[in-house]
């Protein structure tokens, strides 16, 4: 028993400026810890040529094109308009493996833009996944309770999702599995007494779960560098399998699965 075991990171960000002096340094770290895919998940249109230029250079690198809700406030109604009517089209070109990210976040309806604008945003990501028969990637910050009544009129997603750095109860899961998403589990796992995220990991059915680290964001706790990466999705993984009285191969070989599964990847 030597061998590390596969991981995937489900969600980070690395084509962010963060990652521009050493990215290739960032991604030898990353598959020396065992890490066999990330998923890049977009935040802002201008970004999706980025992220489509950094998968087709990586075997390992999967493309998602994405408005993430958090940009909103920062785009006329004419650009959302234009960004989100050209996301199957642009996925097409990227090769995207999701759509997203995407989602309902307090601290931005508290900026001004509601809850229900968010929901059309989402709805047009959903629209579009659907049409490509891919996954959907949600941001649900602060707003678990709104964004699963707006989620469960539509009922459950054909292609699936995940909703990403879960920051709900254990007692939500359930609700989100009904719909056909997965869960992702990020660095708040790792937090000592993180009982809350602990709980909710404990609960999700094994062939629901994902670990993904938000890199550069959510630095694990004790982590020596103020910049999150995807290497450290390892400790991710750890942490959940101590949360679920698990092995942390056990957790890797079906987490990396169910990563492969959702993903549609070979
Ligand atoms: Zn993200």
């Amino acid at each position: 028993m030597s061998a590390t075991p596969a991981l995937f990171d489900t969600h980070c960000h690395l084509d962010f400026v963060a990652f521009d002096a050493d990215r290739d340094l960032v991604l030898e770290r990353a598959r020396a810890a065992g890490v066999v895919g990330m998923v890049v998940a977009a935040v802002h249109p201008r970004d999706w040529s980025r992220i489509g230029a950094l998968a087709a250079a990586h075997d390992d690198v999967y493309a998602v094109v994405g408005v993430h809700t958090e940009v909103l406030p920062g785009l006329t109604a004419v650009e959302l308009d234009e960004s989100l009517g050209a996301l199957v089209a642009e996925a097409g070109v990227h090769r995207a493996v999701a759509i997203g990210e995407t989602g309902f976040d307090s601290r931005v309806a508290a900026e001004g833009v509601s809850l229900e604008t968010q929901g059309k945003a989402v709805d047009a990501h959903r629209e579009a996944a659907r049409a490509l028969g891919l996954p959907v990637i949600l941001h649900i910050v602060g707003a678990h309770g709104p964004a699963l009544d707006h989620l469960e009129r539509s009922g459950p997603f054909p292609h699936g999702g995940v909703v990403h750095s879960y920051s709900g109860s254990a007692e939500l899961v359930d609700r989100y599995v009904a719909l056909n998403l997965h869960i992702g589990f990020a660095g708040s796992v790792v937090r000592p007494n993180a009982r809350k995220p602990r709980a909710a990991a404990a609960r999700v059915p094994a062939d629901r779960l994902l670990v993904e680290t938000d890199a550069p964001d959510q630095p694990l706790h004790g982590a020596t560098s103020s910049r999150n990466e995807p290497s450290e999705v390892a400790r991710v993984a750890q942490a959940v399998a101590a949360a679920r009285g698990e092995t942390f191969e056990t957790v890797s070989r079906f987490t990396t699965e169910n990563a492969r599964v959702l993903y549609r990847l070979p």
